[in-house]
């Protein structure tokens, strides 16, 4: 039986990397998006250039029916799901939270911590031996950020996600039985357009490198490594964890 992937906001940056890695590694993946069809279309012609199937389909993630017509298409077009990365996310830009308006800071909750509580919790409803389901892995998407608590930058970002930790931890508690493992990754500074598109920050990795123990920023690749490696069989004793892929910042 293959394995089914879903990767949200996999059109760009980690999860893109992350869907096509997953291809490579035998997967079919489905990737939603939020605006970007030209960038998720050609994420899906890599999918299949690996030889799997591919799918995109426009979901935002912070949206409850929305994600429950996602999980739906994939059902119906891929067959039954294995594997789900809770990636989607944005910051907003970035300043103090004395400046920030209500909207920013609503749609960093939903698509970073609303959106993974609806994905995790339609993926447990089809994954758990519960429900008569065969297990599966889930990954989240978290961020050191929710260590750091990024001040000047984005608090209510951080907040979202130590949220996604706390969820990724009691989760995977309540599952372990169910042969499902929920585990996530922590990024520090990767080099993506997150900085310029969405904390509106151009430049952050050229000027914030010198932060980083390692000396520079990681590269989408650098993450989705950690990401597929949590979900395949080779992390089968790993649940509740939360791995740091941030250059011992
Ligand atoms: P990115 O390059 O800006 O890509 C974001 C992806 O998420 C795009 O595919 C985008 O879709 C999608 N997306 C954004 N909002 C969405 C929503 N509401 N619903 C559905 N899809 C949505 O970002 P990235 O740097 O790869 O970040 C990916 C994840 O890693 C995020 O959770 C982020 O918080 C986390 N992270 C990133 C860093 C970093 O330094 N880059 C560090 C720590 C954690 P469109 O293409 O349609 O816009």
């Amino acid at each position: 039986m293959s394995n089914i992937a879903i990767v949200t906001g996999g059109s760009r940056g980690i999860g893109a990397a992350t869907a096509r890695m997953l291809a490579q590694r035998g997967y079919d993946v489905a990737i939603s998006y939020l605006s970007n069809a030209d960038a998720a279309a050609a994420v899906v012609r890599d999918i299949e250039a690996a030889g799997r199937r591919g799918l995109a389909v426009k979901c935002d993630a912070g949206g409850e029916a929305e994600t429950e017509r996602l999980f739906e298409t994939v059902d119906k077009e891929l067959g039954t799901l294995t594997a789900l990365v809770n990636n989607a996310g944005m910051t907003g830009l970035a300043g103090r939270l004395d400046e920030a308006p209500a909207e920013t800071i609503r749609a960093c909750i939903d698509a970073n911590l609303y959106g993974t509580i609806w994905a995790s919790r339609a993926a447990v409803r089809r994954m758990s031996t519960r429900f008569g389901g065969r297990g599966g892995a889930i990954v989240n998407v978290s961020s050191i950020a929710s260590r750091l608590g990024s001040p000047n930058y984005y608090v209510w970002y951080a907040a979202a996600k130590g949220g996604v930790d706390a969820l990724t931890i009691g989760l995977a508690k309540e599952v372990v039985k169910e042969g499902i493992r929920v585990n996530a990754v922590a990024p520090g500074i990767i080099d993506t357009d997150i900085h310029e598109s969405s904390s509106g920050l151009p430049g952050r990795v050229e000027k914030e490198a010198h932060l980083v123990p390692i000396g520079r920023a990681g590269t989408p690749e650098e993450v989705a490594e950690g990401i597929v490696w949590l979900l395949s069989d080779a992390a089968s004793y790993v649940t509740a964890d939360i791995m740091q892929i941030s250059g011992a910042r």
